[in-house]
């Protein structure tokens, strides 16, 4: 008898362990349960996927001699090398914003649901313990993302953050560099007013064209009269 009851207490334990345990903070800010650009004109958000990669570093380096933030969309499984770490630690402590990538880098239409909120919630864990940080969006792996696959995401209590600018610097041939996806860039500041319109930018600082370029890039959206922001500047700033 007393043998059954330690075995419904140990079993009790081990269900509201998982259950019921708050394995890290929540996110405090507002929801916005979408982001493709930002709420007021003017305003451009670089963000940087898949990382931290080797060129971290140097990415951290222009963005500081620019004064700058920007927002960088982590992997989780990342964060299990203690050099990585150390490399979002100095994003954290130059002040950019860390948020949700994935744990590997899934496809989330191939994953059922209970993939894509272990994929969420293992790197939200990961990023509260080594970081210290408290996500509040979710960027799904090559953008692939629909309502039933949100769903999971949105019931957590994140945002969906994709982009409408990606120059493409995950593309690398003879015909597509450096000089590409700074144009690319370009050409859609030149068609487009900050009176009127804001950018999320897809970037990755594994690329080595966005690296060559990023000086470029940055001196561009400057010049054509938008301010660089945070994703959560992007979001939350302005009224409509
Ligand atoms: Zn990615």
């Amino acid at each position: 008898m007393k043998n059954t009851f330690n075995l419904i207490i140990i079993i009790f334990t081990l269900f509201s362990a998982n259950l019921f345990a708050d394995h890290y903070p929540k996110p405090t800010q507002r929801m916005v349960p979408l982001v493709l650009d930002c709420r007021s004109p003017g305003m451009v958000a670089l963000t940087f996927d898949d990382g931290p990669s080797e060129n971290f570093e140097t990415v951290l380096g222009t963005l500081k001699n620019h004064d700058i933030k920007a927002t960088f969309f982590l992997l989780g499984h990342k964060l299990e090398k203690q050099h990585h770490i150390d490399r979002a630690l100095k994003a954290i402590s130059d002040g950019h914003q860390i948020e949700n990538h994935s744990w590997d880098h899934e496809d989330f239409l191939k994953l059922s649901d209970a993939e894509i909120h272990t994929q969420v919630d293992n790197t939200n864990l990961i990023l509260w313990e080594t970081l210290g940080v408290t996500p509040r969006f979710f960027r799904p792996p090559h953008g692939r993302i629909d309502v039933p696959s949100a769903m999971p995401i949105w019931d957590l209590g994140y945002g969906v953050a994709l982009w409408n600018l990606d120059p493409q610097d995950y593309k690398s041939s003879w015909s597509w560099g450096p000089q590409q996806v700074f144009q690319e860039i370009e050409d859609a500041l030149d068609g487009a007013s900050p009176a009127e319109d804001s950018f999320v930018i897809l970037l990755h600082d594994a690329s080595p064209t966005s690296i060559e370029k990023l000086d470029d890039i940055i001196l561009t959206i400057k010049s054509h009269g938008y301010s660089l922001v945070t994703l959560d500047e992007c979001a939350d700033t302005g009224s409509h």
